[in-house]
Formats: structure tokens, sequence, C-alpha cells
């Protein structure tokens, strides 16, 4: 047998198949494995078998707590964002509700949340006349970024509205801002937050 035959998982301690793993700070990890993690997990560069190895046993945890997720609210179109008051938490997918658990979407505590900036981005299409911008030919962006203080996890940042929405005066534009002032408030609770027409703070993009 040569090395890479021999060659175990530091995570499950299977044994890994050559070009069939990925390196870790201090040892292996099989593909396997890799598929445990959460796609959102920090630090994955130089990550250590002992960081690997917690974090899969906190994703078995997520997945058990899942059964009990139960979503009272929902913000979004395409990626959507699930509250569940009673747990205090919230998880991102683009699944419905049915299929809440598929992929073991992380539950994260609102305790976790250190900020959610709002912000609205106007995509205008090239070549257009200032007559055309009366028109309201640009498209728009609702983004949520949510910062964390977690073990595993830095922001998540959630388009509201997946597919560009195309002009202002239309239903699915008023329901994304209606969307972002009020994930804002149920995000971060204690700080107030206002309902006046958004700011603009830079080019193209405005914060709720
Ligand atoms: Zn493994």
């Amino acid at each position: 047998m040569n090395r890479l035959e021999r060659r175990k998982c530091d995570i499950c301690g299977k044994l890994i198949q050559p070009f069939g793993y990925m390196k870790l700070s201090d040892g292996n990890m099989c593909t396997d494995c890799a598929k445990l993690l959460s796609p959102m997990l920090k630090n994955r560069q130089g990550a250590d078998v002992d960081y690997i190895k917690r974090h899969v046993e906190y994703r078995k945890e997520n997945e058990k707590k899942l059964k009990q997720f139960n979503p009272v609210t929902r913000y979004g179109y395409d990626k959507k964002i699930y509250i569940d008051s009673k747990m205090f938490a919230f998880l991102v997918t683009n699944k419905l509700e049915k299929d809440i658990a598929a992929g073991n979407p992380d539950i994260i505590p609102l305790v976790q949340v250190k900020s959610c900036e709002t912000e609205i981005r106007e995509h205008t299409p090239k070549g257009v006349s200032e007559d055309d911008v009366s028109k309201d030919v640009s498209l728009y962006d609702f983004i949520v970024t949510v910062k964390l203080e977690s073990e595993w996890f830095d922001e998540i940042v959630v388009s509201l509205n997946g597919e560009r929405i195309r002009g202002r005066d239309n239903r699915i534009y008023k329901k994304c801002e209606s969307d972002a002032k009020q994930l804002k408030d149920t995000l971060m609770p204690d700080q107030s937050f206002s309902a006046s027409i958004p700011e603009r703070k830079s080019h193209n993009v405005y914060r709720l």
C-alpha cells in the first residue's frame, strides 16, 4: 500500500480515495464529510480537524433542531428568510416551507445578530436617456446583509427579490420594500428604524 491508499478521513475515520479529500491544516477530510459543512462556514481555509469536527457535530444538531423549527413569518421571494418567534431564531433557504429542512439550512439564533443592513440597488440599463429615466426603466435588487456573532458564520447576504424588479411602481417592489423594513425590525428589535423614504447614501444604493 502506498501512503495515499492508507490515508483516513480525520473527521469520520473512513478510508479516503486518492484525490477524494480536502486538506485541513493538521489532517484530511473526505468529500462526504465536506458535504456536511455549511456553505456559509467561515475560516474554511486553513481550518483544523478540531474546528471541522465540532462544526460537523453542530450541523447534526442543527438537522435535529430543524424538526422543531416552526416558521411564523416569511420574507422574500427567491431566497426566503423564515422566522421562528418561539425559538427566537431564523434561517435562510430558497425552499418552500414544506421542504424547509432540505439541505440542512443553519438555524441562527437572533441573539447572534450584530447588525442588519438593508439596501436597494438600482441598475440603470446602458444607453438610457434622461427621458427614459423618468419612465423608471431601472431594475432593482433588495439586498439584506446580516452580520453575526457566531463561531461558524460572519455574515449572511440575501437578495430578497431573486430576479431583478423592473420599475418601482409594482407589487413585487412594494412587497420587498415592506419586507426589508420589517425584517430589519425583527432581526434588530432593539433598534428603531425609520419608515420614511430611504436615504440615498451613495450612487444608486438606497439604505432602508
Ligand atoms: Zn469523512
